[in-house]
């Protein structure tokens, strides 16, 4: 992040509302679906200790997906790389995140750590007797680790509860018949209520560091590059380059090794359910930073 002036970011903040607003919020979670699609927060934390930031950076939001690569990263450093990998793998996958025909392909083996299945998967692991304590325990301890202040936001996990989310129910169904995970509502109950660990644009950021100070952050950024935006990660990978994750409240994650984190929230998705925003400042941000 060397190479990169506050005032190239400028112009693209610029400039980007200006331009035309396409895309969508997920229709399948009330309160994410009727969020502003106008809001928008961006910092970028240099390993150095420089931070720069736009937007609105008192606002809260849900990390949903991008909480998967810190479920993985809580379990490398609990459980160690053979329990995890006993239970997912680190392939990419060519199919949307909540695909049940991925799954059945794999046999009930969940491709990686990043797609529905696999997360559930890793639930699965945490130790804890309910979800609520599961939540907790990674809740306490990426807030002690990460300097952040993440909360449980209970209206997005009403909102989560208040549309039975199919695909979810039916991966959960085909990890436990194929013995990947042991207690289903357990497993998709925690899988819930971790996607709505919520926090503000700086908290975001700050995960960004823990995974690089991590002893794991070798295998939890290859994860990353290769499946961090589902199918869309391997042109992205070749395009831009950067270990990124992304969740379908808008929020995005990504690394830039030796150097820092950005991170980015702006609701509106692509088809693969990765901000549009987000991955246009990445590509943008690429530029100067190769
Ligand atoms: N909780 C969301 C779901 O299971 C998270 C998915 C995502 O952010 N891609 O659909």
């Amino acid at each position: 992040l060397a190479r990169l002036r506050v005032e190239d970011i400028q112009a693209w903040v610029g400039e980007v509302h200006l331009s035309d607003r396409k895309g969508q919020t997920p229709y399948y979670i009330p309160v994410l679906n009727q969020v502003n699609p106008e809001i928008f927060a961006l910092q970028i934390h240099c390993l150095e200790g420089e931070i720069l930031s736009w937007g609105d950076e008192t606002l809260t939001f849900p990390l949903m997906s991008v909480i998967k690569p810190f479920l993985l990263l809580y379990l490398l450093t609990h459980l160690g790389e053979d329990a995890v990998f006993r239970r997912v793998g680190k392939q990419a996958s060519s199919y949307p995140f909540n695909s049940l025909t991925q799954l059945q392909e794999d046999r009930g083996f969940p491709r990686n750590p990043l797609i529905n299945s696999g997360a559930i998967a890793l639930a699965d692991l945490l130790a804890g007797e309910t979800p609520e304590s599961r939540c907790e325990n990674l809740l306490l301890w990426l807030n002690e680790m990460g300097n952040c202040q993440l909360f449980l936001d209970r209206s997005v996990l009403e909102s989560v509860h208040s549309s039975p989310n199919v695909h979810n129910q039916s991966l959960s169904l085909e990890l436990e018949k194929n013995g990947y995970i042991s207690h289903r509502y357990l497993a998709l109950e925690t899988y819930n209520r971790i996607c709505c660990l919520s926090g503000k644009i700086a908290d975001l950021a700050n995960l960004g560091k823990l995974i690089l100070a991590s002893s794991f952050a070798d295998i939890v950024l290859e994860i990353m590059t290769n499946c961090g935006l589902y199918e869309a990660s391997e042109k992205f990978a070749i395009e831009v380059g950067f270990p990124t994750k992304s969740g379908v409240s808008g929020a995005l994650l990504s690394i830039v090794p030796q150097q820092g984190a950005i991170a980015c929230y702006s609701p509106l998705l692509n088809e693969q359910g990765n901000s549009i925003l987000g991955l246009n400042l990445l590509t943008y941000i690429s530029h100067f930073v190769k």
